[in-house]
């Protein structure tokens, strides 16, 4: 299990401005501070989710130049962690930028008086410690036996509703080398963008005819790490929309085409594909959604969704949304209008519920099979009925609206606006932004940064099972050879 922390933006600018405060006025003084975290448990993953701050009343601390905190701090603080069922974390700032090693003082406060108390919350310590311009670094105190080990924290990231921050620690986690495949790149938005660009872990659910482009476009700019959920396999109607599939490829898993284009367009010298042939609601593949630090939502499943919603909201994965509506005339045989979008999902943005992509009835209805029943879907009105008609350029909209946002959100600075959704409409010609936010009583508002204590409840248990992405070739040759071959491979087996 690896782990990572994740701030809201909220909880960063607070602990930083209070643990950088010295500093900022020119004073050579560290400070500190405990917060509280959830647990976000992937598959292979654990996040620490930081989004309140305990700040020391007077009194709390003293500081001379370093910093130490009181007993009755610490006791206030592991009394709130408990009363609320979450984590221990304590933070504290060094008069350097970057990633931030420890001192052997460091160490010692951590691991010999924190980490045994912290252990009350059933959770572990998690200590960070952040440098001059804001750079987080962090690790986990898990107990093994009577010991304390220290696990370092891959990446430590800040959702916010402009954009996404990520600290590496580029000794364990090195950025990706400059390469000549990759130079137009680099050279358009830099080498510190790339560098997060490279080290993410992107999910794709819905290999359909948006999330193919969407793959294809990751792996171009050099992502190397892909996990792919999909249960759906090629079909014949598929082919005049899905990038990549030919006749040949009727009856093949969808997760199994995507992996096999991505590994042929990477740009990146090592590419890791997870394929995961089932829907989002599986727990194997809603734990192996939960490793990963964006989620693109290909899918036009009001329980996929739902289950996505979550992962912005609870688990600080933003997620990016899109899809395209198509409008026909049926009794004269024509498009009356179509529209793509694309919208970012986090505790910042509006929810897809509130902005209409799915709603709960239609998350029950799908669970209970009436949304596969044509009968009932007759009786639908025709936005939710007409929701298969497309073609290829339409998806190559939005499957290039979700990148971009996606990519603008990785790479936007202060100044630039906020941008929450686009909505492209195909006969008016214009692209509008849409920064409404969630209801007000909104049940993902709530939700915030709460991790594993808020899951979908209808999640279906299933083992993730590897499809076979490369079934060995039909055996061509005559039935003699093959029979000869096999008594051949009999008296070898015997005779080892
Ligand atoms: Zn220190
Ligand atoms: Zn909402």
């Amino acid at each position: 299990m690896t782990c990572d922390v994740a701030f809201t933006q909220d909880a960063h600018l607070a602990a930083t401005r209070h643990l950088l405060q010295h500093f900022e006025r020119g004073a050579l003084q560290e400070d500190l501070c405990f917060a509280l975290w959830q647990p976000s448990t992937g598959a292979t993953r654990r996040t620490a989710l930081i989004d309140e701050i305990i700040f020391p009343l007077d009194g709390d601390r003293d500081l001379h130049g370093n910093v130490s905190y009181n007993p009755e701090y610490l006791t206030r603080s592991l009394d709130l962690a408990i009363a609320r069922g979450v984590g221990l974390a304590f933070m504290h700032s060094h008069p350097s930028p970057g990633w931030q090693g420890m001192s052997e003082t460091d160490v010692w406060a951590e691991r010999d008086r924190l980490a045994y108390p912290a252990g009350a919350t059933g959770l572990p310590l998690v200590g960070l410690t952040t440098g001059t311009d804001g750079h987080w670094s962090a690790r986990f105190w898990c107990r093994d036996g009577r010991q304390m080990i220290r696990h370092w924290c891959r990446q430590v990231r800040v959702i916010g509703p402009r954009s996404y921050t990520a600290y590496y620690n580029d000794d364990t986690t090195p950025p990706q080398p400059r390469r000549n495949i990759l130079k137009r790149t680099f050279d358009t938005w830099g080498s510190e963008a790339q560098a997060t660009v490279s080290r993410l872990r992107v999910g794709i659910v819905g290999l359909g005819s948006v999330g193919a482009i969407v793959a294809e476009s990751l792996a171009r700019i050099g992502v190397s790490r892909f996990t792919l959920i999909d249960p759906d396999v090629v079909e014949e109607h598929n082919l005049d929309r899905l990038l990549h599939a030919a006749p040949d490829d009727i009856g093949v898993l969808k997760v199994c085409l995507a992996k096999r284009a991505i590994e042929r367009s990477a740009t990146t010298e090592v590419v890791n594909v997870l394929a995961l042939p089932m829907s989002v609601h599986h727990d194997a593949a809603y734990h192996a959604a939960l490793d990963c630090d964006v989620v693109f939502s290909c899918v036009d499943r009001p329980v996929a969704r739902d289950v996505l919603n979550y992962l912005g909201t609870a688990h600080l994965i933003p997620v990016v949304d899109g899809g395209v509506a198509v409008e026909t005339k049926p009794a004269n045989d024509r498009l009356l209008s179509a529209h793509w979008r694309a919208h970012i999902v986090t505790p910042y943005h509006r929810c897809m519920r509130c902005n209409g992509q799915y709603n709960s009835s239609m998350v029950v209805m799908e669970l209970d099979g009436s949304l596969a029943d044509s009968a009932y879907v007759a009786t639908l009105p025709a936005q939710d009925r007409d929701r298969n008609q497309n073609v290829f350029p339409f998806s190559l909209g939005a499957a290039a609206l979700e990148v971009n946002l996606m990519i603008r959100f990785l790479l936007a600075e202060d100044w630039w606006p906020l941008v929450r959704q686009q909505d492209q409409q195909f006969v008016a010609g214009t692209l509008d932004v849409i920064n409404a936010e969630c209801q007000p009583h909104c049940a993902f508002r709530a939700r915030r940064a709460r991790g594993d204590a808020e899951k979908p409840p209808y999640l279906v248990q299933s083992v993730a099972a590897k499809p076979r992405c490369h079934p060995a070739a039909a055996d061509l040759r005559p039935w003699w050879l093959r029979f000869v071959d096999r008594i051949w491979r009999i008296v070898r087996w015997s005779g080892s």
